[in-house]
């Protein structure tokens, strides 16, 4: 490709809104064009790396044996009632919806649950035709709250999106096994440095699920691992071993003691001279359900916060927030800080955190004042004990006895689901098994956010002076720079060079423009191709230049064996790590 005779656009300023250097980079290298937020034109050198990335997945999906089809963007309403869907995406305004001339509803597909299980349901009626494992690649729309960092969080992106459709549990276990092989190799061979981390299933649903993170320190994810052990997991859904409380003696009655104006665990602590484990923390949530909005209070132990993901899932909820003053001034008749579990007016949850502490202290519902001493059983009924806790850095490892957890953050570009019979049960999708009964399909679904991959890897792979493709994703493999147009022999010598690294299936961009030496150096190092081959005054003397994007040094070559040596890097670039 001659870039004078293409289009190929670089900008010197970052766009306005580009808060990680992949947007940066992305966008001066004229790769993306934003139409409007999270909207984003892939630039012909952009389209070709996704192309790259859609292939290594779409390999990976065949070799685990699955099928790839194309299902329709545009999706009716009906199916999303049929899975009890529809209610909960449009709550948290996901969805992108619209009616047609008949005023029916329709919605632009965020994922393709109901398509694939109306789709399977209506061709598969008997056990012999499962297991089954299908996917497309194709372009989700969900009207993010805050689309960002470029193609990373975008409101239309493109996602290859797998479902699986076993007989029982142990197909499933295979299937979703099968989906993590085709996933480490997928994204090993894209060139990604990621971590497998267990995960929240969220809106989707189902039983287990793991998410792919790209380890990035700008990555939206926080993550918490084990360097003792193989555990990591999203916070959203992580664990941890704490420490006992310090004990606080042996049960004594309850008084009531006046705190004017304390309404922190700190400020707690310094009056009464109880360390904040040995504390009961009352934080009021409004949880809101398909018809109803209640409020619930969750007790944790005075040093613990609580985790909204879990709290989220323990109620079935569509969404939890902290609740506002005026709420909690209603629910416990006192000034926000004051809030206790005894006699207060709302469904309480409690963390095990919060269990067996002896003689705790916990807001009196008056303002200004707290109770001591307080033993719960004793002074107010045993509440619903859930796991609400958030887990932090280092806290034990829940899974070893050594470990402490670590903080690293992450891009999740892809995730993995075990949905089990959510979706076949509520959509009536089932099979004649081989005893003859009808069942439910059990399913498994699987995404990898293909547009984010390409941003991921940037992200990972660029320096001060642009990106760094890992060879296998990069939109071409070499950059040709002929230095000086004008020189008949460098001229000559570059597309000589030009035919040969074609021949010898480098794709190559040849930098042919009569511009400045200094101009296309820079541009070369921003849009960053794995090799550059430079043509420059040497080319009289039968000599051109080799410098690899990620290495430091340049080195003179032979023009006769320039493109030997260029296919070398490239092979060894491409070769799996
Ligand atoms: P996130 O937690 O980042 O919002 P998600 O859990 O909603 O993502 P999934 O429904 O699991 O995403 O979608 C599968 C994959 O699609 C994700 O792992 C991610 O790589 C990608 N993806 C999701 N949302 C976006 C988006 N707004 N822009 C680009 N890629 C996305
Ligand atoms: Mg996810």
């Amino acid at each position: 490709m001659r870039l004078s005779r293409s289009l190929f656009v670089t900008l010197r300023d970052v766009p306005s809104d580009a808060e990680v250097p992949s947007h940066a980079l992305l966008a001066r290298g004229g790769y993306i064009q934003k139409l409007a937020a999270g909207i984003y034109v892939y630039g012909p050198w952009m389209w070709r790396t996704i192309r790259k990335v859609s292939e290594i997945v779409r390999e990976e999906m065949n070799r685990a044996g699955a099928e790839e089809l194309a299902m329709p963007v545009l999706q009716p309403r009906e199916i999303w009632e049929e899975s009890g869907r529809w209610d909960g995406y449009l709550q948290a305004r996901i969805l992108f919806h619209l009616k047609d001339r008949k005023d029916a509803d329709l919605c632009l597909g965020p994922t393709h649950e109901e398509v694939i299980t109306t789709f399977v349901k209506r061709f598969v009626t008997s056990y012999k035709q499962l297991p089954l494992t299908l996917y497309q690649i194709q372009t989700k729309f969900r009207d993010e709250i805050r689309p960002r960092f470029g193609l990373m969080r975008g409101r239309e992106f493109l996602m290859k999106d797998a479902y699986s459709f076993d007989a029982d549990e142990e197909g499933l276990e295979r299937s979703y096994r099968a989906m993590h092989e085709a996933y480490n190799r997928a994204f090993s061979r894209c060139g990604l440095d990621f971590t497998v981390v267990e995960a929240d299933p969220g809106a989707i649903g189902g039983s287990g699920s793991q998410e792919f993170m790209v380890n990035a320190a700008t990555g939206e994810d926080a993550i918490l691992r084990c360097p003792a052990c193989r555990y990591a997991a999203n916070v959203e859904k992580a664990d941890s071993r704490i420490e006992a409380a310090p004990s606080n003696g042996s049960p004594r009655p309850l008084k009531r003691l006046r705190t004017p104006g304390m309404t922190s665990v700190e400020q707690l602590a310094a009056f009464t001279g109880l360390h904040p484990a040995q504390m009961t923390k009352t934080v009021l949530y409004r949880a809101f359900f398909k018809e109803k909005e209640q409020v619930v209070a969750v007790l944790v132990r005075g040093d613990q916060e609580v985790n909204e993901v879990k709290l989220g899932n323990a109620l079935g909820a569509l969404a939890v927030e902290m609740a506002d003053e005026a709420t909690i001034r209603r629910v416990s008749g006192a000034e926000p800080g004051f809030a206790g579990p005894i006699g207060l007016k709302a469904r309480i949850l409690a963390d095990p955190s919060a269990r067996g502490l002896g003689n705790t202290l916990c807001g009196a519902n008056e303002t200004d004042v707290h109770c001591v001493d307080v033993n719960l059983g004793r002074d107010f009924p045993e509440p619903e004990f859930r796991d609400l806790r958030k887990a932090r850095a280092t806290e034990g490892c829940p899974r070893c006895a050594e470990g402490r957890l670590e903080e690293a953050r992450g891009i999740e570009v892809g995730h993995i689901f075990k949905l089990g019979t959510k979706y076949s049960k509520a959509m009536g999708a089932s099979f004649a098994a081989a005893d003859g009964e009808l069942r439910p399909f059990v399913m498994g679904c699987y995404g990898i956010g293909v547009s984010r991959v390409a941003a991921a890897a940037v992200e990972q792979n660029h320096d001060a002076a642009g990106i760094r493709w890992p060879a296998a994703i990069a939109p071409y493999h070499a950059m040709l720079v002929c230095v000086n147009v004008q020189d008949e022999t460098q001229r000559a010598v570059a597309e000589d060079l030009y035919g040969r690294l074609a021949e010898a299936g480098v794709e190559t961009a040849y930098d042919d423009r009569p511009l400045s030496p200094g101009i296309k150096f820079k541009d070369a190092d921003l849009v960053g191709l794995p090799v550059r081959l430079v043509v420059g005054r040497d080319a009289k003397d039968g000599k051109v230049e080799i410098k690899e994007r990620r290495a430091e040094g340049i080195e003179k070559v032979a023009a006769a064996g320039a493109v030997a040596a260029v296919r070398a890097r490239i092979d060894a670039a491409l070769a799996p790590r």
